[in-house]
């Protein structure tokens, strides 16, 4: 039996690894792909204290699964299907054999939403995308579109422009969401188009994505976009659905937490991106993984 089982390797499980490895736990992180989560598809992190020149979220989250494997925290690549947690030794319920646990962290993040329009389904792989770290070498000189105004929608718009010939963003009102200083490079990127007030009818094509049908949301006009390409950045979607109605969640999926990230179950701690939160970022998810590993340790000490 484990310490504790976090799920999820991206910023909150793996520094909830580090923690608990230096606390001599016996821990282990369930990833399901790669460590390092979302913030391991992002080209640019600007944002993270004491990295004032910047890092890429790979070089970033690699650093920190190295960190946490230092102090003994050991991993396995399997998709949780299922927890108990019924009992005081909680069950986790995976692709690669159950594990049992003193504690549980749910680090399982979020990821990015559909957009819901026809076509995209049809399309996703054949030009709508949801990772422009992952796709966009295969738009070089092309035309792409971006829909979202947020700092995942801009971030990946900037991201596009080192490939494509042409980076159309698609926002459904006159402002953009995402952080001044991204808005700024955006501005003044000038392979980006703003299209304002205007959402997206319809992916539209043949074999791949040809275009997108575009709604003016003000004048009530249809126009047809040519592009090659389409990423969806309409917002994000906790993961959730494993934990099957074993601890509370909000009307929208995500994990209410205390200061000191315990859900309602004892022993169920939760961090980063998965819980009900205001900001959703790298700088934010450490803490949580560091406050959650420390709440367990102490639940551990308490109840074993
Ligand atoms: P977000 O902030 O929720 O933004 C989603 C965007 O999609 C918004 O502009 C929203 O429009 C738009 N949208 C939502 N539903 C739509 C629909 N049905 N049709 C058209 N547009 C729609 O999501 P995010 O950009 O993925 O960011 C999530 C979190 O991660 C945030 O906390 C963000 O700060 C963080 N993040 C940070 C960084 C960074 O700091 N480098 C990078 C990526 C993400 P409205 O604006 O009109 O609501």
């Amino acid at each position: 039996m484990y310490d504790i089982v976090i799920i999820g390797g991206g910023p909150a499980g793996l520094t909830a690894g580090l923690y608990a490895g230096r606390a001599k736990l016996k821990t282990l992180i369930v990833e399901q792909l790669v460590a390092g989560g979302q913030a391991a598809t992002t080209d640019l992190i600007e944002n993270y204290p004491g990295v004032p020149e910047g890092s890429t979220g790979p070089d970033i989250t690699e650093r920190m699964e190295e960190q946490a494997k230092k102090f003994g925290c050991e991993f396995i690549m399997a998709e949780v299907t299922g927890v108990d947690f019924s009992g005081k030794e909680k069950v986790i319920k995976t692709t690669n054999g159950e594990f049992k646990a003193k504690a549980v962290i749910i680090a399982s993040g979020a990821t990015h939403r559909k957009l819901g329009c026809p076509g995209e389904t049809e399309f996703t792989g054949r030009g709508v995308s949801y990772c422009a770290t992952c796709d966009a070498a295969f738009y070089e000189d092309l035309p792409v579109a971006v829909v979202g105004g947020g700092d995942s929608a801009i971030s990946a718009a900037i991201y596009l422009t080192k490939f494509a010939s042409k980076v159309y963003v698609i926002h459904r009102r006159d402002a953009l969401r995402a952080t001044k200083v991204v808005q700024e490079k955006a501005f003044a990127n000038p392979k980006i188009e703003i299209v304002w007030d205007s959402i997206v009818d319809e992916v539209k094509g043949s074999e791949t994505v040809e275009a997108l049908r575009i709604k003016n949301v003000k004048t009530g006009q249809f126009s047809d976009l040519p592009v090659n390409g389409v990423f969806m950045y309409v917002g994000l979607e906790p993961n959730t659905k494993f934990l099957n109605g074993h601890i509370k969640l909000d009307a929208k999926g995500y994990v209410p937490v205390t200061s000191n990230m315990e859900t309602d179950v004892p022993g169920v701690f939760a961090a980063g991106d998965v819980t009900v939160k205001l900001l959703r970022q790298v700088v934010t998810a450490v803490g949580d993984g560091a406050t959650a590993a420390v709440a367990a340790e102490k639940y551990i000490e308490d109840n074993f």
